[in-house]
């Protein structure tokens, strides 16, 4: 537990213990004089078996982190001569080609969740992580910020950082709905199916349809009406990670039913029914995939606020997303980056890191804020719904070919530097 009695600069509890949280906690471990303890709630570390794609920005996040070589390690890319590639965009509707969005330097870089959360659990001191810790409340005075947990036993530390994910805990103490109103998850009329499927499976089934056999290989968005499929290697191009997508848009505020499961095991027959009458490719991908699973994709709308005094929330915990930019962990990176940074600096102390976690939000909300809405945005065009876009292709095209660079063109190392500039902390040490 993080010590009553802590005799160094900063004890610091963390709420949450998936890609973000345990990216933060490896940082925060390298710096001197904190305490860092970790709690999750699962009784081990643990990630789905699905792929997760990275942008540049992320992977520069990555690099920051220090946690490139571990990454490196197990990351796929596009094959050569693709290596740019983000995605190829076709048609659903007969895998028509129209245009290519390329990340130089990057291209496709992505892993297995399970495999990169264990890469970075790798990197955690022992004595960190605590398991079987679901965080229920939380409280603060003027000295501490305490978390009480389901098993009965509290925590109490300098600052808690909720690392909690969508379905956050920390946000109620943060955003109380007395004062705020209700900040809940909502679905976002959109549903996931998912699947992975060996590569040489998904090869010769391509070809068995007439299709390309690189369809494989390459990573493929195919686009159509109020539904998209996406494909990308994984676990060193031995897997492709799928996921269809299908959009309920008959109404502005669709609700899930009553009681539904958000992840739920579907039949392969209700998968194909959705996707009835699109192309070759299409047919290829969704028949090698016996057992989908459906995610209702939720999101959250933007907060006006992410921190209060001792507590801050970050990750999804803050700004869950659609993941039609593959930008959540991402974001999740850039802050366990700009937050272990700061807090990392010896300029920071137990007297003024309220205010240290005032400028993290100040430098960090517009930039996921604008994550989250143009992640939404992103699902509306690829489904040929995006406001002045529509099935119009040659538009539809423009806005594949640059929608990704105001994300992408990003260094967390800017944040770090801004909210270095509010605290004044430069000015200080000159
Ligand atoms: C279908 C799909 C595809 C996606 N694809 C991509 C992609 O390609 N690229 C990308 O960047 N992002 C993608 N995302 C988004 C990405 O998964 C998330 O943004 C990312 O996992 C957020 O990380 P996090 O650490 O903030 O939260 P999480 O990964 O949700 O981790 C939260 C952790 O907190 C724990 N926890 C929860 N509640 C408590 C509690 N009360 N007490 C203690 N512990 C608790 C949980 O057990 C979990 O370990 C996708 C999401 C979905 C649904």
């Amino acid at each position: 537990m993080v010590s009553e009695s802590s005799n160094q600069r900063l004890s610091i509890g963390i709420i949450g213990g998936g890609i973000g949280g345990v990216a933060f906690a490896v940082a925060l471990s390298r710096s001197t004089g904190l305490d860092v303890q970790l709690f999750e709630s699962a009784s081990q570390f643990s990630e789905i078996g699905a792929g997760v794609s990275f942008g540049p920005n992320a992977v520069r996040a990555i690099q920051r982190l220090g946690l490139e070589k571990a990454y490196r390690r197990i990351a796929d890319a596009s094959p050569a001569p693709f290596e740019d590639v983000w995605f190829e965009w076709r048609r659903g509707s007969d895998d028509g080609y129209l245009t290519a969005t390329l990340a130089p330097g990057c291209g496709q870089s992505s892993v297995h969740r399970a495999d990169f959360l264990d890469a970075i659990v790798a990197q955690l001191p022992t004595g960190i992580a605590h398991f079987g810790k679901r965080c229920i409340e939380v409280t603060q005075d003027d000295e501490r910020a305490t978390a009480r947990f389901a098993d009965g036993t509290t925590v109490s530390a300098d600052i808690l950082i909720g690392f909690d994910g969508i379905k956050s805990a920390v946000r109620e103490h943060v955003l109380p709905a007395e004062a705020y109103g209700e900040f809940a998850p909502f679905w976002s009329g959109t549903y996931a199916y998912r699947g992975m499927i060996p590569t040489a499976q998904l090869e010769d089934a391509l070809e068995a349809r007439g299709a390309d056999r690189r369809l494989a290989l390459v990573p493929q968005m195919y686009l159509g009406t109020d539904r998209h499929i996406l494909t990308f290697p994984v676990k060193q191009s031995e897997l492709i990670n799928v996921v269809a997508f299908i959009t309920d848009r008959s109404t502005p505020n669709p609700r899930l039913p009553e009681g539904e499961e958000w992840v739920q095991a579907v039949t392969q027959q209700e998968m194909l029914e959705v996707f009835e009458g699109w192309g070759a490719a299409s047919q290829a991908i969704l028949e090698c995939i016996p057992e989908p699973t459906r995610w209702a994709l939720h999101e959250l709308p933007e907060l006006p606020r992410y921190h209060r005094d001792r507590v801050l929330i970050v990750g999804d915990a803050a700004h869950a997303l659609v993941p039609h930019q593959g930008a959540g962990a991402g974001q999740a990176l850039e802050d366990a980056h700009v937050l272990a940074s700061l807090l990392g600096d010896e300029a920071c102390n137990r007297q003024n890191v309220q205010r240290v976690l005032a400028a993290f939000e100040t430098v960090r909300h517009a930039r996921t804020c604008k994550v989250q809405r143009t992640s939404h945005e992103a699902g509306n065009v690829y489904e040929y719904a995006g406001v002045g876009i529509g099935d119009d292709e040659a538009k539809l095209i423009e806005n594949l070919e640059t929608r990704f660079d105001w994300l992408w063109n990003h260094d967390p190392e800017e944040d770090v530097a801004s909210a270095q500039q509010v605290l004044e902390w430069e000015a200080a040490r000159a």
